[in-house]
C-alpha cells in the first residue's frame, strides 16, 4: 500500500483539506480498520487518505445529549458506545451493536461514522442506528450543514449518499424520556463465528409502548439480508397498537413475514440466499420470546 497521508488536526483544517483535494483522488480514513483491509485488497494509484482521528474536535469526537437527543460525533467509537451508561439504558439495540461488533481491540478504534460510511449491508452499528431512526448530519466544505434521515443514507452497497466534498460529522438519535422504561430494545446477530466475524444475517429492534403495555412506537431493521440495510416499516407498523405481552404466535409469524418482505439476500461463501430467510423468519420472531 502506497498512499499519502494528511492530518488535519482541526474541523476548519479538515474542511480546508477535502477542498484543495477536489480534483484529487482522496479517501477518509478514521479508524482505518475497514478502509486499510479494502486498500490492501484494491491498490489506489496516487492516493491521499484524509487522516480524520487527529481532528481533536468535541463536535466529530464526543456526545451531547439534549432533552430530545443524543448527538454522537462521527468519530465517536464502538468502544464509548459500550461504556457509556446513558446510551446502554436509552439504547440496548445499540449498545448490543457495538459490543458484537469485531474485537475489544477493533472497538477501541472503529467508529460510528466509518461503520455507516463504509455502507456494508452487514454493519452493525449502522443496523441499529437505521432501527433507531437516526439522523445523520453531513458537513460541506463551505462550513455548512444538512441532515439526512440514515434510512436514506445507504445508496447501495459501499455507496452513501455523500458528495466529494462532504464528510459525515455526527448522527443524532432521537429520544422519548418518558417512554424509556418501557422499551423492548436489542439486536440479533447471527455468523458463521461468535467474535470477529461480520453478520450473516442480523435484524435491530427498537419497540416502545405506554403505560398500559400498548406499542407506540417500532423501529425495526435488518442486515446483511439487501443490498443495504432496511427499515422494516410495514412490519414497525403492524405492531402499533398491539400489547407488547400479548403478542399471539399468529401475529409473531405475520411480524416475521413482513420483516422478511425487505429481505433480499444473496448466496455467498459464508451462507445461501435461504438460509438467510429461514434465520431472518426465525429471529424476527423470537424478539417477543
Ligand atoms: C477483523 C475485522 C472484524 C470486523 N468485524 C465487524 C463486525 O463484527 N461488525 C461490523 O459492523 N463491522 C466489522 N468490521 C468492519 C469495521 O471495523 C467497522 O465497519 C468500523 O465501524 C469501521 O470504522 P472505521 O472508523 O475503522 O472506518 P474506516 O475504515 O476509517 O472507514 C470506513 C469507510 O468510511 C469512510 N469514512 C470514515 N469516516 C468517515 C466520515 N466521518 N465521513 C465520510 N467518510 C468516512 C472511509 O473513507 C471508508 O470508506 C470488522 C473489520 C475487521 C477488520
Amino acid at each position: 500500500m502506497n498512499f499519502e497521508i494528511i492530518n488535519p488536526s482541526s474541523t476548519e483544517e479538515l474542511l480546508g483539506t477535502i477542498k484543495s483535494l477536489q480534483k484529487e483522488k482522496f479517501r477518509f480514513g478514521a479508524g482505518c480498520t475497514d478502509l486499510l483491509m479494502e486498500l490492501k485488497k484494491n491498490p489506489e494509484e496516487n492516493l491521499t487518505v484524509i487522516n480524520l482521528s487527529q481532528v481533536k474536535d468535541a463536535s466529530f469526537t464526543g456526545i451531547k445529549k439534549t432533552t430530545n437527543q443524543f448527538r454522537l460525533g462521527a468519530l465517536f467509537t464502538a468502544h464509548k458506545i459500550v461504556i457509556n451508561e446513558e446510551l446502554k439504558i436509552n439504547f440496548p439495540v445499540l449498545h448490543q451493536s457495538a459490543l458484537t461488533l469485531a474485537s475489544t481491540q477493533i472497538r477501541q478504534v472503529a467508529t460510528v461514522g466509518g461503520n455507516l460510511c463504509t455502507a456494508s449491508p452487514s454493519g452493525d452499528i449502522a443496523c441499529a442506528l437505521v432501527a433507531l431512526e437516526a439522523q445523520c448530519e453531513i458537513l460541506g466544505t463551505t462550513g455548512k450543514t444538512r441532515t439526512v434521515p440514515v434510512t436514506d443514507f445507504f445508496m447501495g452497497p459501499r455507496k452513501t449518499v455523500l458528495k466529494s466534498n462532504e464528510v459525515l460529522y455526527s448522527i443524532s438519535v432521537p429520544v422519548n424520556n418518558k417512554l424509556s422504561k418501557n422499551i423492548l430494545s436489542g439486536f440479533i446477530k447471527v455468523g458463521t463465528r461468535r467474535s470477529m466475524e461480520c453478520s450473516v444475517v442480523s435484524i435491530a429492534y427498537h419497540i416502545q409502548t405506554d403505560e398500559h403495555g400498548n406499542i407506540i412506537n417500532a423501529g425495526v431493521a435488518i442486515g446483511a439480508s439487501a443490498p443495504t440495510i432496511r427499515f422494516a416499516k410495514e412490519a414497525c407498523e403492524f405492531l402499533i397498537g398491539k400489547k407488547l405481552k400479548h403478542i399471539s404466535h399468529k401475529e409473531k409469524e405475520k411480524f416475521a413475514e413482513k420483516v422478511l418482505s425487505y429481505a433480499a439476500p444473496i448466496t455467498d461463501i459464508r451462507a445461501t440466499a435461504w438460509y438467510r430467510k429461514e434465520v431472518l423468519f426465525n429471529i424476527s420472531k423470537s424478539i417477543f420470546e
